[in-house]
């Protein structure tokens, strides 16, 4: 029974995300036609038409670069990886983009953890994570990321003084096109959790309402 239960409930995402992928890139279709129509009958303007097919363009392609990401076969690419190089990599990476909003990525390494992982993968998720976190914080503040063993896990937990997430939105996260944002995707979480389920992992969400959110990925040692 469990074993159909699984396999039912991998069909339904994959139904999710087939219809959540034919609306999301109909929509800036059925624009980008009707803006040729405009430009065929002689509009003038049309500097600002170029402008508006350009950014239906980006959506078409971000959502294809994500989901190309996803259909990306689980080569087996494992190795022992140090924890802290990967996180502190990501955090090198978004520094910038930070900075640009008065956010401070502190780290706090309480374990140096080696594990056994696909390196790529999951500097993907921190990247995912941290950058969620960087986009809840627009009036600036600090996010904070630990790394720790517990167990047998390597626990990376990623903290935020972001608005925080309602209690009845959280289980909502990780399903595939669900997003609050004016160009978000809602891709970032599902893969997040996908990759950290192909390392026998999981992804937990806390969240306090003004106090901001709790990102924890567990991963098996
Ligand atoms: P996207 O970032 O494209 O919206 P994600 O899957 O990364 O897609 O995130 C889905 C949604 O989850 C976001 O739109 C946001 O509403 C919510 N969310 C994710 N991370 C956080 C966070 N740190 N704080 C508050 N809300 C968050
Ligand atoms: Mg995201």
């Amino acid at each position: 029974a469990e074993e159909i239960f699984i396999r039912s409930e991998k069909m339904s995402i994959a139904g999710q995300l087939a219809a959540g992928i034919a609306h999301e890139i109909r929509n800036p279709l059925t624009s980008l036609r009707g803006f040729i129509q405009l430009l065929q009958a002689g509009m003038e303007n049309k500097e600002a038409y170029y402008k508006i097919m350009m950014d239906e363009i980006e959506k078409i392609n971000t959502i294809t670069s994500e989901l190309l990401f996803i259909s990306k076969p689980m080569t087996d690419e494992k190795s022992e990886e140090s924890v802290t190089e990967m996180v502190s990599d990501v955090i090198t990476l978004l520094k910038t983009q930070a900075n640009l909003f008065n956010i401070d990525l502190l780290l706090d390494i309480q374990d140096d953890v080696v594990i056994y992982c696909d390196r790529s993968q999951l500097k993907q998720v921190f990247i995912n994570l941290i950058k969620n976190a960087i986009e809840e914080m627009t009036n600036g503040g600090e996010i904070l990321t630990t790394i720790k063993k517990s167990n047998n896990f390597c626990i990376v937990e990623i903290i935020d003084q972001g608005p925080g997430i309602p209690n009845h939105l959280i289980h909502k996260l990780k399903e595939p096109f669900f997003t609050t944002k004016k160009n978000g995707t809602g891709l970032g979480l599902m893969i997040s959790n996908q990759i950290i389920e192909n390392h026998h992992g999981l992804l937990e969400i806390q969240s306090e309402a003004n106090v901001g959110s709790t990102f924890s990925i567990h991963l098996p040692l």
